[in-house]
């Protein structure tokens, strides 16, 4: 994926795709001191941008530092790597991390790097699979608690327990894995939100050790604006038997209908769809807002 043609917003410069490296004692590559975002243009425009960025600067916070470009210096920078990148449909990953000026666990002295890459992924599931319903299994891992781990933060770290439950849910033919959390209460997928449609009401975990994606949020604000109830509360998996419809959300699987966690099944029905007809053309409307709740 490094050697490609493009270019890559890197500590205020367009970088050639192919040059936009770091060094092997990176503190990030060694302790995780990383925090990215992952969203999406529609028509050349980043949907939700300035919340990616602020969410950007919240995570880096958690993780104790701060990042050296505003948000509005990071909206400007994020539009520059769309246009550099031809515009249109894309997808975009901002990365913020400590640098390689000192190694050991301290490094509060090292330099904080922020890039921003933009390329083409259509599809984060296969179009055909998503119609159907996607498949998850159990993930083996659970998302620690709030005092475990920084959760609220989008940080490198935590993906650790994502890439470890996706390759084994990929290894043994599913598509993703369910993470339950650290209570079990059942927690989010490995890259997504997860949303039941239980008796025509719209459930959804509380954010306490889960990333509160902003899919997740403008897909609830959707939802009451069509005069569904959305119920966010603490989900177990008992509730999984209770519901009609299942679907993920995120910036890059957008609303992902779920046909199968582990033994039981779902079909896709008309909440679902309903949403994601109102997420494909909330993203390219001119300027979509939140509604005021
Ligand atoms: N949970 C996890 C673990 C994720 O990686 C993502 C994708 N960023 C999400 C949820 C969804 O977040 P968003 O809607 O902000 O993309």
């Amino acid at each position: 994926f490094d050697a490609r043609d493009g270019l890559i917003w890197m500590d205020g410069e367009m970088v050639p795709w192919r040059d936009a490296k770091v060094h092997v004692l990176t503190h990030a590559l060694h302790y995780a001191s990383a925090v990215f975002e992952g969203s999406r243009a529609y028509g050349g425009r980043v949907f939700r941008m300035t919340d990616h960025n602020v969410r950007l600067h919240r995570s880096a916070e958690l993780l104790g530092f701060s990042l050296p470009y505003s948000v509005e210096t990071l909206d400007a920078a994020t539009q520059e790597t769309v246009a550099a990148s031809g515009g249109g449909d894309l997808y975009l990953r901002h990365l913020a991390w400590r640098g390689s000026e000192m190694m050991g666990v301290a490094a509060q002295k090292n330099r904080i790097h922020v890039a921003i890459a933009a390329w083409e992924w259509p599809s984060y599931f296969k179009p055909e699979e998503r119609m159907a319903g996607i498949r998850l299994m159990w993930a083996p891992w659970r998302r620690p608690a709030p005092e475990t781990a920084p959760s609220a933060s989008k940080a490198a770290g935590l993906y650790m327990i994502c890439t470890l439950s996706k390759h084994q849910a990929e290894n043994e033919g599913w598509h993703d894995a369910l993470m339950l959390d650290y209570k079990g209460r059942l927690a989010e997928a490995t890259g997504a939100n997860l949303f039941l449609v239980i008796d025509g009401e719209l459930h959804t975990p509380v954010p306490e050790c889960i990333l509160d994606g902003i899919t997740r949020r403008t897909v609830m604000d959707l939802a009451r604006r069509a005069g569904i109830t959305v119920v966010e509360r603490e989900l177990w998996p008992e509730d999984l038997d209770r519901a009609q419809e299942v679907f993920l959300t995120g910036s890059a699987a957008e609303v992902t209908p779920v046909g199968q966690i582990a033994d039981r099944r779902y079909t896709p029905g008309a909440v679902t769809r309903l949403l994601m007809d109102a997420y494909s053309a909330a993203v390219r409307a001119p300027a979509w807002e939140p509604a005021v709740a």
